[in-house]
């Protein structure tokens, strides 16, 4: 059986042994031992294991594709045409999934049976976050895992290293060496991933359970379309536009996919997306080191479309009308938020509190999607993730900087084997 097919495996029985568990809750036996132990240790102990990596993986990796880079002006461009990809996929998916909630019209008729109380955590307004964006303090940057700052300093340190002459080459040397020993590090972790997914998917269906989603099925609905659609369509397109065919991109992004649906968390998923990229898609780690750490944190389409949703249904439960300029307001301000929306469960929620203040609508109208946003989370995350992917795909086609052989090979990087121990080079953007 392929690594894939064990992953995949691994979420479909999380889902059926987590309903079967959900239907003895109130167990002791099921609740403290299994649930609350035995499942909750697994999973805790994977993501760990998970965001331990992710730290040193950006920055050693991020600095080995600055050096291997070489120049400013192509680094420049690599981040402009990223940014702007990422900002476009973001508003697509919004306007698709207004488009669609406008139509389907979730929310309308709900009833709200209780008082609901939603006390919005403060969300950093968009000043903070590019005033922040360079640290103060690069320790305490890595050691908090803020991620867009992590990338400056990685940037500039990469940058440094390249203009130190001997020097230079020799930390260079350093952090090449590094990068096989980190990513040796990831694939071994990888390896758990099965165990790892089928316990977090279990707990989180043991103790969601699926009847939560009646009253909110129109709501859950939209999203879920969206979702669909804007994966299968818009980058489908997006990847056709840049010569390069869907399937293999998607069949080989499936254990992927089911990564980021178990930890709910772009940036868990940072090690297995890098790896995805390079080994799995051909691309090239100069240019996937950057587009992913970066994307965890700016690209979110499928948080975008929950928010869009979220929105139209808050405002037909309310039965306030939105305005034209209200959509336009929407797309925008969901587009900024989703720069510093941190790739962890649940951010989108916050950021969701930020647009909804914007156009002047109740944020205690969160409160009536929680129930469901646990599992939402799971599928926009995989979204979210399969978003950073096809991006990259797309820039690195650009930059000729992906494997075009690789790319169409469905077989390709399928085990998550320890990497040679000399390494392949690292292809470099022309
Ligand atoms: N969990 C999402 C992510 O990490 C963010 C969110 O929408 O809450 O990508």
């Amino acid at each position: 059986m392929s690594f894939t097919h064990k992953i995949l495996l691994a979420m479909a029985g999380g889902i059926v042994v987590g309903l079967a568990l959900g239907a003895y809750e109130g167990v002791p036996l099921v609740d403290d031992l299994v649930v609350g132990g035995l499942l909750s240790i697994v999973g805790r102990l994977f993501i760990a294991l998970l965001q331990m990596m992710v730290v040193p993986l950006v920055l050693v990796s991020l600095v080995c594709g600055v050096t291997s880079l070489g120049n400013v002006t192509a680094l420049g461009r690599l981040g402009l045409t990223t940014l702007a990809l990422y900002l476009t996929t973001t508003a697509v998916a919004l306007t698709l999934v207004l488009t669609l909630a406008v139509a389907v019209g979730p929310g309308e008729g709900f009833q709200i049976l209780e008082d609901v109380v939603y006390e919005p955590a403060a969300a950093p307004s968009v000043v903070d976050v590019i005033a922040r964006i360079v640290p103060s303090n690069p320790v305490r940057a890595l050691a908090d895992g803020e991620m867009l700052q992590i990338i400056v300093f990685a940037l500039l340190l990469g940058f440094a290293i390249s203009v130190s002459g001997e020097a230079g080459r020799r930390v260079a040397r350093l952090f090449e060496d590094l990068n096989e020993v980190v990513t040796r590090l990831v694939m071994l972790v990888v390896r758990t991933a099965p165990v790892g997914v089928f316990a977090l998917v279990a707990r989180t269906f043991a103790t969601e359970g699926l009847e939560l989603f009646k009253p909110l099925a129109g709501y859950a609905l939209v999203v879920i379309a969206g979702l669909v659609l804007q994966a299968i369509f818009v980058y489908s397109l997006l990847l056709r536009a840049a010569g390069l065919s869907p399937m293999p991109f998607f069949a080989k992004s499936r254990a992927l996919m089911a990564f980021a649906f178990g930890t709910s968390s772009s940036n868990a998923t940072i090690p297995v997306t890098l790896e995805t990229l390079e080994r799995r898609h051909g691309v090239s780690g100069a240019v996937a080191s950057f587009t992913v750490p970066l994307g965890a944190t700016v690209n979110m389409d499928g948080t975008a479309i929950m928010q869009g949703a979220a929105t139209v249904f808050i405002a037909n439960v309310y039965g306030i009308d939105l305005s034209l300029g209200d959509f336009v307001t929407v797309v925008l301000m969901a587009t900024l938020a989703s720069i510093g929306t941190a790739g962890v469960p649940s951010a989108g929620l916050v950021m969701l509190a930020m647009v909804l203040q914007q156009i002047g609508l109740p944020v205690e109208g969160i409160a009536l999607i929680i129930g469901v946003d646990r599992l939402l989370d799971m599928l926009r995350t995989a979204v979210n993730v399969t978003g950073d992917c096809a991006v990259t795909c797309v820039v690195a086609r650009r930059e000729r900087a992906i494997d075009l052989d690789v790319y169409a090979d469905r077989g390709a990087g399928a085990d998550p084997a320890p990497a040679p121990a000399a390494g392949p080079p690292r292809a470099s953007v022309e």
